[in-house]
């Protein structure tokens, strides 16, 4: 991934990336997403655990870390949920007490991606003096009481790497705060809206277009009553279903993503992309595994893991619920 460039595709030129911004990174992440939904996926969340520094670091945190990141000699990740704070942020635990130099971190966090891989975290504490106010600070590989925990086993995308992390008294140095004390909040939910939700349309996209390809294959392929299934109304019903789905996922994908390269607020729009993406991908999944019959069902056949894939969707970046509120929101208020 490093040598074809893609984990720089939206670091800055001026910092050793691409600059191609969003829609470029949209069709990428669909392109392998297609092959491997987990490659993507980890792929996605480099990216989305870049995002707070080029937003919201200073010029010395870029160039301490932008030109490392996009030729892949760092590999970085978000670290903000945890087993009492998933939809709701502001119910994690981990801690930062300010210290000689820095501040001291404590706590454990869950269902990280690149977890294990990942050298360049930007994890989110909650001040120990004030429960109200959240800071993002990068924490790197090598840290004294920085450590990896225990890997998630998921129902599919299984080469992508899941696990905790934990702080244990980890001294992290002042210069290491992103952004301004009690903003980090704001920092790391606006990556996750507009990054991360992006990245899990991506890997939607990238489900569905290999859910639409195996169907059309294995329809013309067939053969029942003396012809192949793609003849009969029911399964090119189907197919249409399929097909017109992933056209409106791509639209609303390309429209949140060119809002983002004009610099324009887009976190509803990512918002209704990712549900209705996500959403798509999983029926997608689920058709393509019912056209294939009894194959459909036997690992031979890939359909079953993009089927498995697809439902890991939903949680990744916020769940559908979460969209739905966010939609809710928009329309009512
Ligand atoms: C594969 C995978 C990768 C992930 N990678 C990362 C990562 O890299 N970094 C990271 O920080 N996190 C990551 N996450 C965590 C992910 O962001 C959370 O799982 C997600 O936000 C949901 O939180 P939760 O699992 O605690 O569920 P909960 O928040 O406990 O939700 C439980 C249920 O309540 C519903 N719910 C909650 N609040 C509301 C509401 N207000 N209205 C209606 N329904 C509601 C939810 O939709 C859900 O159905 C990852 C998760 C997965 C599955």
């Amino acid at each position: 991934l490093a040598e074809a460039e893609m984990l720089g595709i939206t670091i800055p030129e001026e910092y050793g990336g691409l600059g191609l911004g969003h829609v470029a990174r949209l069709i990428a992440l669909e392109e392998i997403g297609r092959i491997s939904s987990a490659v993507a996926m980890m792929l996605q969340v480099f990216h989305l655990g870049i995002d707070p520094i080029i937003t919201a670091g200073s010029e010395e945190q870029k160039q301490r870390y932008l030109p490392g990141l996009a030729k892949g000699e760092k590999l970085a990740t978000v670290a903000v949920t945890e087993a009492t704070g998933g939809s709701d942020p502001s119910g994690i635990r981990t801690e930062y007490a300010k210290t000689d130099g820095g501040y001291l971190l404590n706590g454990r966090k869950v269902f990280i991606t690149n977890s294990h891989l990942a050298d360049t975290v930007v994890v989110l504490a909650k001040s120990a003096d004030d429960p109200k106010c959240f800071s993002a600070f990068i924490v790197e590989e090598g840290m004294e009481g920085f450590k990896r925990g225990r890997e998630e086993n998921k129902v599919g995308m299984k080469g992508c790497n899941t696990g905790e992390l934990s702080f244990n008294q980890c001294f992290v140095p002042q210069e290491n705060l992103l952004g301004q004390e009690g903003k980090g909040m704001r920092v790391v939910l606006g990556a996750i809206g507009e990054v991360g939700r992006a990245g899990m349309v991506g890997c939607a996209l990238g489900i569905h277009a290999a859910c639409l390809e195996e169907s059309v294959k294995f329809a013309n392929e067939r053969i029942l009553y003396g012809n192949p299934i793609s003849k009969l109304q029911t399964i090119q019903n189907e197919i249409a279903l399929m097909f017109m789905d992933l056209d409106a996922s791509r639209l609303l994908g390309y429209r949140a993503a060119a809002m983002k390269d004009r610099g324009e607020r887009c976190d509803l729009q990512f918002a209704i992309a990712k549900y209705y993406s996500t959403e798509a991908a999983i029926r997608a999944a689920k058709t393509a595994v019912d056209i294939h019959g009894g194959y459909g069902v036997m690992t031979e056949y890939p359909v079953q893991r993009y089927y498995r894939d697809a439902i890991v969707l939903g949680p990744s970046a916020g769940t559908s619920y979460i969209m739905k509120v966010i939609m809710a929101r928009a329309a009512l208020f």
